[in-house]
């Protein structure tokens, strides 16, 4: 598997036609496509219902989302299961939660754009097998890679608001708090739980 995934041209995981195939073949695949694999302990595919209606984009595993081979299950994770909560939706019942890069960086910073790059032909076919209704993207890191033509706004002018991207016209893009930002600045809870109030209302319609 491993020389098959180091040429572009030929990656048999995204052939696969099922989500179940897809997320078992990339957790065991070793993949080397970037300088992350070095550091790593596990590759991080997702937490969560891959039939529901809504992905949740984070950043990139941590320390805790590396040994547990799940994304979001640190600090961060656990207020973000707090505050989807408060509105009635369960993170693994309700959404697929997964990041922009698989694998965790060292000392946990933000994915490189080569990163993110090589990692990405991931997080599409994830989206492609799921088909989300709505992709919510948590943090600038995750709005830069997924609506880069939005990246040059800062948080406060997109947050809570609602996009379309040509590449994925099924799909509504909300762009909320990143958890861990939450966790730095409480006082931006409330505004976040607002977002949330609104999201709620769409959810609901459909
Ligand atoms: N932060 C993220 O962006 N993703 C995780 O999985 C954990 C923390």
């Amino acid at each position: 598997m491993k020389s098959n995934l180091f040429k572009n041209s030929s990656n048999p995981i995204l052939d696969l036609k099922t989500y179940a195939e897809f997320r078992k073949a990339l957790e065991q695949s070793n993949c080397p496509k970037c300088h992350l694999c070095e550091s790593r302990t596990h590759i991080v595919v997702d937490r969560g219902n891959p039939q529901s209606k809504v992905m949740i984009i984070g950043e990139a595993p941590g320390k805790d989302e590396d040994l547990k081979q799940k994304p979001f299950v640190g600090r961060s994770g656990k207020l973000l299961d707090r505050l989807f909560q408060e509105i009635g939706f369960d993170t693994n019942r309700d959404s697929l939660v997964v990041n922009i890069v698989k694998c965790r960086p060292p000392e946990n910073r933000a994915p490189r754009p080569d990163e993110a790059q090589a990692c990405r032909p991931y997080l599409n076919k994830q989206i492609a097998l799921m088909r989300p209704r709505w992709i919510l993207l948590l943090g600038a890191t995750a709005l830069k890679h997924m609506l880069p033509e939005k990246a040059k706004l800062s948080m406060s002018e997109v947050v809570g608001k609602t996009f379309k991207h040509p590449q994925f016209p099924e799909a509504e893009f909300i762009v909320l708090f990143h958890p861990a930002y939450l966790l730095r600045d409480p006082r931006k809870t409330p505004l976040m739980q607002g977002h949330l109030q609104t999201f709620k209302k769409m959810w609901e319609l459909v």
